[in-house]
């Protein structure tokens, strides 16, 4: 028997966009993704030829960038209901974790972009929506080489302190801010991007509390970029640094200038992306779990399907109540945090850390499961391992996002 769906009010609609997203993710994202973590060279996954520049086409084609952009703009956020978009970030991440994170923080310029009153700002929302040809690519730059995890725990007690302030810093100088510094090689789209939300210092006296949020157009002069990061796992999501060297950025492009108002919004933020990352590795833990259900049910030792054999058997079943469990609370906070603006950050951390340590611990499983065959690069699981373990880092590393989640308890 194949994976049973067990929300039993979920809609034609939802049926029919969780079926498109299912193909774009197995026709698509799944055989992409595999080509492109074979590439040794991370700059090859970028170069002009590379299909990964198909999944962004696809994307506008099938209209999935619009998803958090309010109506007005062109979008489709508040078009459907709450628990479509955890059906689409399962199946994304079901098809290829790092190019479903790709395409997911593709719009955060052009979704913040929609919520400032700046009609320049607006009218690149718009502009966003309108891009068929995929021209416009967001990318979230907050860690730098010397302020990781500082970000994430902005607004706890001990960061407001000066010595720890962010290096990346924008001075208003008249109309225009004026930007020195550097993001770190972990920003995801960093060296594709053509629009970047920017976490900047305003106020050096008041350390990470001392922060505001930009919306900048990479192509402004004194922007550079660095090499695409190599690294073991979500290798098809490019990385890579953003260097700022005297950047003159208009006002208005300040989409949050109060610092109290900067430490506020990374928690927003951290919020709608811990909430992402939950549904996007319930995916990725059921497409290791599928395919070494198969190979279980294939693979004959002792004369017998290993299947047959207790040990797989009951390993299997073990996987399958981590995935039913991280899925069953993940949708259940989705759905709370989607109606409840701007929603629960503790519940959305819960949902990170629940569904990339069950990725982790169901595609080590599953390695198990596949024998040698697992470590084998001939076989989908080895590299589903390494994309669920960068998972427990991305957005925050766990540990870390405990801590401040805990702070809320
Ligand atoms: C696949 C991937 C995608 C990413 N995408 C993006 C992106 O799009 N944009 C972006 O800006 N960043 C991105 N990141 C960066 C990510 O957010 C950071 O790597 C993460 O926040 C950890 O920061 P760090 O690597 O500097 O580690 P550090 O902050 O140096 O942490 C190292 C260790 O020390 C611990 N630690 C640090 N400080 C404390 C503390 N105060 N208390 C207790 N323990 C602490 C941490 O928990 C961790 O175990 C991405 C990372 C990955 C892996």
């Amino acid at each position: 028997m194949g994976y049973l769906e067990l929300d039993v009010a979920m809609t034609d609609e939802q049926r029919a966009v969780n079926d498109m997203a299912k193909r774009f993710a197995m026709e698509v994202l799944r055989p992409i993704g595999i080509k492109l973590d074979k590439l040794a060279d991370p700059a090859d996954v970028i170069a002009k030829d590379s299909p990964l520049w198909e999944i962004f086409k696809k994307q506008r084609e099938l209209d999935l960038h619009k998803a958090a952009i309010p109506k007005e703009f062109g979008g489709l956020a508040g078009e459907r209901d709450p628990l479509t978009g955890a059906l689409i970030a399962e199946q994304l991440g079901y098809g290829d974790a790092g190019l479903a994170i790709s395409l997911g923080v593709c719009n955060f310029p052009f979704r913040f972009a929609a919520m400032s009153p700046e009609p320049e700002l607006q009218q690149l929302a718009r502009d966003y929506c309108e891009d068929d040809k995929a021209e416009m690519i967001g990318c979230w730059a907050l860690t730098e080489p010397e302020h990781g995890s500082d970000w994430i725990l902005a607004g706890q007690p001990g960061l407001d302190n000066p010595k720890c302030g962010p290096s990346l810093k924008a001075v208003l100088k008249g109309d225009e801010y004026i930007i020195n510094g550097q993001k770190a090689a972990w920003v995801s789209n960093g060296t594709i991007a053509t629009h970047a939300v920017l976490h900047v210092g305003i106020d050096a006296s008041r350390g990470m509390a001392g922060t505001g949020i930009a919306i900048v157009p990479l192509d402004l002069p004194g922007i550079t970029k660095g090499k695409p990061l190599d690294k073991i796992g979500q290798r098809p999501l490019n990385q890579g640094e953003l260097y700022f060297e005297e950047v003159r950025l208009p006002k208005a492009y300040m989409f949050i200038g109060n610092p109290d108002m900067g430490t506020y919004m990374i928690q927003n933020i951290l919020t709608g992306a811990n909430g992402g990352m939950g549904a996007l590795f319930v995916g990725l833990a059921q497409a290791a779990f599928d395919e070494a259900l198969t190979y279980a049910k294939e693979r004959m030792q002792g004369g017998v399907p290993i299947f047959e054999h207790k040990n797989i058997k009951l390993k299997l079943f073990d996987m399958f109540v981590s995935i039913e469990a991280a899925r069953a609370y993940v949708r259940r906070m989705w759905a709370y945090n989607a109606t409840n603006m701007p929603g629960s950050l503790h519940h959305a951390i819960a949902a990170k850390v629940l569904s990339t340590e069950t990725a982790f611990k169901v595609t080590s499983e599953a390695i198990s499961i596949f024998g040698g065959n697992g470590l084998s690069k001939e076989y989908p699981i080895e590299k589903m391992f390494r994309d669920a373990r960068a998972s427990m880092i991305e957005d925050g590393e766990n540990s870390a996002l405990a801590l401040k989640a805990a702070s809320f308890l």
